[in-house]
């Protein structure tokens, strides 16, 4: 809830004219509160998890001939009611687990101090948070990932999200409760450690999930705008680890591939070592 009563007392307070976003912004949020801004997220989040996904399953109805080029596992198929059954796993998890989080989480929002005042963030302020919460996303989703392919880990909570050996953007939130609750970790540790304005965390919380059901459609599209991204992993890096499945010692970096490059974990590194072992025990 914004502590003005007028735009004019907006105004002075911000010490110029609002621009026709904060004029906006004031009209929506000025007697709203603070925690039902935050619960937009489940709005958004619900939004995401039905209609992105849906846009591959479409493309695929009605483009077949050609995306199929694209497809990253062409002998993989899934029909309309594989794709609705995963679907309603994950709105069951939604709603039972997401959802509920949402709505518990928001002391910790306003303990690491997300603002919904006047005046809104630059575009320069926003851009540059989402990309430190990308990196610090990155790189924490790395190890707990990595920590979940250790045997218990994986057999206790991974597996699930693994039962999709070639991914669909459906199965991007598809996982065990337990693991959703983990992976929460990551994502509120940049708005946590670099605190910006509610659009930033709605943003923020919007473009991952985006991100993690690209990466997980299962089509290697070649005219995503994430190709120009440094260091991307897209959809063919992650499908890869999905592929290999429970053994995967490869391609763990939810977002950037430079984790797996210095720890070591890449395709390729993986590929030469196991080259390298297998000649070694023949040869000794
Ligand atoms: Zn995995
Ligand atoms: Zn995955």
């Amino acid at each position: 809830m914004l502590p003005y009563s007028s735009l004019q007392e907006a105004e002075t307070a911000v010490g110029r004219s609002l621009t026709a976003a904060e004029t906006f912004w004031f009209n929506y949020t000025a007697n709203m509160s603070d925690y039902i801004l935050y619960c937009h997220n489940i709005l958004f989040l619900f939004l995401i998890f039905t209609l992105v996904p849906l846009f591959y399953v479409l493309i695929e109805l009605v483009f077949r001939d050609y995306v199929s080029a694209y497809k990253i596992q062409p002998k993989v198929k899934f029909s309309v009611y594989d794709n609705f059954r995963c679907y309603f796993d994950v709105m069951r998890m939604f709603i039972l687990v997401v959802g509920p989080l949402q709505l518990v989480s928001y002391p910790s929002i306003k303990m690491i101090g997300v603002r919904t005042s006047l005046p809104l963030p630059s575009l320069m302020e926003i851009v540059s948070q989402l990309v430190v919460y990308f990196l610090i996303e990155d790189y924490t989703n790395y190890w707990i990932h990595r920590l979940l392919h250790c045997k218990w880990g994986y057999e206790k909570i991974h597996k699930v999200h693994h039962e999709y050996t070639a991914p669909i953007g459906f199965a991007a939130p598809y996982a065990h409760w337990v693991e959703v609750l983990i992976l929460g970790i990551p994502s509120f540790l940049g708005p946590a450690m670099v605190p910006g304005h509610m659009i930033t965390f709605w943003l923020w919380i919007a473009l991952r999930q985006i991100e993690a059901i690209e990466t997980h459609s299962g089509y290697d599209l070649p005219w995503t705008f994430t190709k120009y991204i440094p260091f991307y992993g897209g959809a063919d890096y992650h499908d890869y680890h999905h592929y290999v499945g429970g053994q995967s010692q490869s391609n763990f970096a939810s977002v950037f591939t430079y984790c797996d490059y210095i720890y070591g974990t890449d395709k390729v590194t993986i590929i030469i070592y196991f080259i390298l072992v297998s000649f070694l025990a023949h040869h000794s």
